[in-house]
């Protein structure tokens, strides 16, 4: 009750406050760098770069997002991640008006913290985590006590005044000042001594209960360097960044909403201007993970191969699967802003993916595990034209045309192929004619020739049939020329995880079949533009592509071939399926 009492803001506060701000309303996005940006970011980025000021019906001239690096802990950051951030969100297109960093007002923080000790409010403590969780446990069995109505003194355990309150509370402020100064200096040892925040054991709400407001960690920082042997805790930092920097909103994910009482309660007790907080509902995702503690788990245990691996629901990874910015950016729109707790389904971004795809890709022939076809009446072709001109887009004629070359000898997908046919089957098998894709003739089958070793198709001979009387195929498959197609490395992306939903025990249902390569996979050449252009700015890439009846795939950013010379390893990885599929 008494957080209305703190949330409010005093007239002056409230004058000096529109001063500074005018009409322009400000939010920030404060990510820790502490892992790379995931699928959950963009949707708050969404939400503070965007959506928050769509709802309030902030014109574009006044809106103004503050991208602050919530960097506290510097045993979790680093610069590696610390330029991730950065990158991830300028990809998105999101535009900062400043980009900022908690750390750099560590100065002005431990004056706070001192200005706090002299009011009172703030205490040094040489509980141990193991006290301070006793002292906890005891004050919420009070707290639960008082609730239902009983007197807590009888319900529930009498707790030592050495622990509850615990015995620092009434240290005088010269005590208090002496030893954060020697805390400070690097005097203490990690872990014997804290600064806490003077606040309510009588308070339901366990965050409350004295909350640590800086520990001491003899870890130099990834921004700050190794001036500091002290660090302010994320509760005492945020919400007085929030107010430095004149936001407006504070958006926060709903678990967060417990801790919008001592953010109140902190800038109360410093006077200062208070931000109004706003919940929305954390973005989960079918058969993925988004908290950074599990991503960097993955990345560690080498589960995928690294934070930009395109299983990753991180930003780095859609991208290296061939997402754009706008899938993202829409997907996330779609969303809105929710308060609901709710799982998403992996579909309804696959078929942004789709929509923004389908239009505006070139489609390429290619086969991901290949089967060699030998033409044994080439010759009697011969006298045809066997260069095809084919669409780029059947639906965009602005996206021009390239040429495919049938050859004597090409290769078809294993799939379009059986040894055993069946009515409801419609590729090729042995006597069976099936259509060849643009040449519109018919390929049959007459020979299977087999490795003796294995059993394995090594190669069909085949007849290619374009008279007049030529039975009608009930489809036309797919081919490239053995000749002139470039090989690559194809690999098929499928979900991260077996269940819908991870447990507890999710790295054990990791899916063992989340990626497929196809090491002989051959595409035809139509697509060493596109591969080249990948290289002019590998960064912005996503050369889309769709590879006929297989999916949307793009080029691997660890490519390295040369169309020129043809040298290196060319590897495309799937975006996604052309229609929704059921996944293994
Ligand atoms: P994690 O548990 O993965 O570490 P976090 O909330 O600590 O998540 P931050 O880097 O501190 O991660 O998050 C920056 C901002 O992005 C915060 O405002 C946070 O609320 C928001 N955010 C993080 N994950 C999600 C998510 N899954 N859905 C929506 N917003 C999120
Ligand atoms: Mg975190
Ligand atoms: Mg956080």
């Amino acid at each position: 009750a008494r957080e209305l009492e703190w949330a409010n803001n005093p007239p002056e506060l409230i004058q000096q406050h529109q001063q500074t701000n005018g009409s322009i309303i400000r939010t920030r996005f404060p990510p820790e760098p502490n892992g790379y940006l995931h699928v959950g970011h963009a949707k708050s980025m969404n939400m503070n770069f965007r959506l928050a000021f769509e709802k309030l019906n902030v014109p574009m001239e006044d809106r103004r997002t503050v991208f602050r690096y919530d960097d506290t802990n510097p045993d979790a950051e680093t610069k590696e991640y610390i330029d991730s951030l950065y990158q991830d969100l300028t990809w998105l297109g999101w535009k900062p008006e400043k980009t900022t960093y908690s750390s750099d007002n560590f100065q002005t923080l431990y004056e706070l913290a001192l200005k706090l000790i002299r009011k009172g409010l703030a205490y040094c403590c040489d509980m141990t985590k193991a006290e301070m969780e006793i002292q906890r446990e005891l004050a919420m069995k009070r707290a639960l006590a008082r609730n239902v109505g009983k007197d807590p003194d009888l319900e529930a355990p009498v707790p030592s005044p050495d622990v509850l309150p615990g015995r620092n509370r009434d240290t005088s402020v010269e005590r208090n000042l002496e030893i954060f100064q020697k805390m400070k200096l690097g005097m203490m040892d990690e872990g014997s001594w804290t600064l806490r925040l003077k606040m309510d054991f009588e308070s339901s709400n366990p965050n409350m209960y004295d909350l640590v407001a800086y520990r001491i960690k003899f870890t130099p920082h990834p921004h700050a360097g190794d001036g500091w042997c002290i660090y302010p805790a994320y509760d005492f930092t945020h919400g007085i960044c929030d107010s430095l920097e004149d936001i407006d909103y504070s958006i926060c994910t709903l678990e967060f909403e417990s801790r919008r009482e001592p953010y109140y309660w902190i800038l109360w007790a410093l006077d200062m201007f208070r931000p109004a907080v706003y919940e929305m509902s954390r973005l989960n995702l079918q058969y993925t993970v988004l908290s950074k503690r599990r991503l960097l788990k993955l990345v560690h245990n080498h589960h995928v191969r690294g934070w930009d691996d395109p299983r990753m629901p991180t930003i780095s990874g859609y991208r290296r699967r061939g997402f754009t910015p706008d899938i993202i950016n829409s997907f996330c729109m779609d969303l809105g802003a929710t308060r609901a707790a709710n799982v998403i389904e992996m579909e309804k971004l696959f078929n942004k993916a789709r929509t923004i795809l389908s239009d505006k890709t070139q489609r390429a022939m290619a086969v991901l595990s290949p089967i060699l076809v030998t033409i044994t009446n080439w010759d009697e072709n011969k006298d045809q034209t066997m260069i095809f001109e084919v669409q780029n887009s059947p639906t965009d004629p602005s996206l021009g045309s390239h040429t495919v070359e049938l050859t004597s000898t090409l290769y078809i997908d294993a799939t379009d192929f059986r040894m055993e046919d069946d009515p409801d089957y419609y590729g090729l098998a042995p006597n069976k004619a099936v259509g060849l894709k643009y040449h519109g003739g018919n390929l049959i089958c007459d020979q299977v020739i087999s490795d003796d070793e294995n059993g394995k198709v090594k190669e069909l001979k085949c007849r290619l049939d374009n008279t007049p009387e030529k039975v009608k195929p009930k489809t036309h498959i797919s081919w490239v020329s053995a000749t002139l197609a470039i090989p690559c490395e194809i690999r098929v992306y499928n979900h991260l995880f077996t269940v819908p939903e991870p447990s507890d025990l999710w790295e054990e249902e990791l899916n063992p079949e989340s990626e497929i390569v196809y090491e002989n996979g051959f595409v035809d050449p139509s697509v060493k533009d596109l591969v080249d252009a990948s290289f002019v700015d590998k960064w912005k890439s996503n050369q889309a592509l769709q590879f006929e009846r297989m999916g949307y795939f793009v080029v691997d950013l660890d490519t390295t071939f040369d169309s020129k010379t043809g040298q290196g390893r060319l590897v495309f990885n799937r975006t996604v399926t052309l229609k929704e599929e059921v996944f293994k």
